[in-house]
């Protein structure tokens, strides 16, 4: 693996960033994952717009997003990456601890690249979610590094031998820790709306565009908990997981209990997709 912060290559055990840096003491800074596959990093555009929104929505300097892109293929090269992933994060600095914007710093740009062995896994069983409270706050689109009600639900969906947390708020499913949400009922592949209450995954959108120009049907819809009692099928999305079938929602058995036709045929879909944008 490799790092940048702030002009430099760097490792990224290096000791670089100062203790008093707003996005380690507030949470103060917006971050993505990216993916390559073949050398190429997948959705790059897509996920690199996202982090302007996700700046312009803290008040941070929107990033240059042709010099992100630059630099993003900088590591990949770097590397000589065929798979693995991107972390970028931009925080609003260091600065000496104070709720306040500091006047005088200068955002700190970094970024990890991870090369892995290009498998990602589908579990041939699907898993299991645990519903839990949302008690995230009411900005969850912007892709903050707050995270520690994700992270907490994570934990404890993964202390009941679960996969995921599925958060649920107002009495609405939103989607999980670190992935979305679909539900596929009598044909229909529905996900709750991408408002500010749910992270708009890339993903995500990528799933909906193919679906439905595969002839699927597609719903951005409020879901509840009844919608996954009487649901065929249920899967969740990630760039870095792509989409894993789910077969168990707390005590509910999803369908058969065994892989949906339309979680396969969407699968096939995104994996054709991979192809076509970054080859074989
Ligand atoms: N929802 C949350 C809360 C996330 O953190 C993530 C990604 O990490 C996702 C959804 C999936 O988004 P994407 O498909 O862009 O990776």
């Amino acid at each position: 693996s490799v790092a940048y912060f702030n002009g430099d290559f760097i490792k990224v055990d290096d000791a670089v960033m100062p203790l008093e840096e707003r996005g380690l003491q507030f949470g103060d800074s917006v971050y993505e994952v990216i993916r390559v596959y073949n050398g190429k990093p997948y959705t790059l555009i897509e996920h690199l717009q996202r982090l302007l929104i996700s700046s312009e929505s803290i008040m941070l300097a929107s990033p240059n997003v042709m010099e992100l892109e630059e630099l993003v293929l900088q590591g990949i090269d770097k590397l000589q990456m065929q798979s693995g992933t991107i972390y970028l994060q931009i925080t609003r600095g260091s600065a000496s601890r104070n709720h306040e914007f500091p006047i005088d710093a200068h955002q700190n740009l970094m970024a990890i690249w991870k090369v892995d062995e290009g498998v990602i896994s589908t579990p041939d069983q699907g898993v299991k979610l645990k519903s839990f409270p949302d008690e995230r706050w009411k900005k969850c689109f912007i892709k903050s590094t707050c995270l520690l009600p994700n992270v907490l639900a994570k934990e404890k969906a993964k202390r009941k031998g679960c996969y995921e947390a599925l958060l649920i708020r107002d009495a609405e499913i939103k989607e999980c820790s670190a992935m979305n949400v679909f539900i596929v009922k009598d044909g229909v592949v529905k996900t709750p709306p991408a408002d500010q209450s749910i992270l708009n995954g890339i993903t995500r959108q990528k799933v909906l565009s193919l679906a439905s120009q595969n002839g699927l049907l597609t719903s951005e819809t409020v879901l509840t908990i009844e919608d996954i009692e009487v649901a065929d099928e249920i899967f969740i999305t990630s760039t870095t997981k792509e989409l894993i079938p789910v077969t168990q929602v707390d005590n509910f058995i999803i369908g058969n209990g065994k892989l949906g036709e339309n979680f396969s045929l969407i699968h096939r879909l995104y994996k054709e997709d991979v192809i076509r944008e970054c080859g074989a």
